[in-house]
């Protein structure tokens, strides 16, 4: 199942080939910070599946796990829609929000619940962990 997803400006676009790896929640405080709201929803994917189409800034951070993280996002109107790691160079991540709500199953993680806004519900299908998840992710 091909499925795409495009910047608030409709300038850059993802396009997903397959089934994500996974689903996931995450309430890290970089991930606030970047998003300007409560929590990061993404789907992680193999690389090879996924493709961008437009033009896109890159900007490179540490991540928690001490490896560094790419987020590619839309110089115009600033959305990120892509982002890619040296702790698993073969996985990418895509921005759920940017496609259509039916598009991405319930998430099946949320991750860095030790900074999740107390206020929030969070789904019944989702497997709880006070920090990153175990390995075989990436986490941001
Ligand atoms: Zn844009
Ligand atoms: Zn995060």
């Amino acid at each position: 199942m091909d499925r795409t997803g495009q910047c608030h400006c409709g300038s850059l676009r993802v396009i997903t080939t397959g089934e994500p790896d996974r689903v996931y929640l995450c309430h890290c405080q970089a991930c606030q910070r970047r998003t300007g709201t409560a929590f990061h929803f993404g789907a992680a994917f193999p690389k090879k599946q996924v493709q961008l189409d437009g033009e896109r800034k890159i900007y490179e951070r540490d991540a928690d796990s001490g490896y560094r993280i790419r987020f590619h996002f839309c110089p115009n109107c600033g959305t990120t829609l892509y982002w890619e790691g040296d702790r698993n160079p073969a996985v990418c991540g895509v921005a759920v929000g940017a496609f259509d709500i039916s598009a991405f199953t319930p998430p099946s993680d949320s991750i860095w619940e030790e900074s999740m806004y107390p206020w929030l519900g969070l789904p019944p299908s989702a497997a709880h962990h006070r920090q990153g998840r175990p390995p075989m992710t990436n986490q941001t």
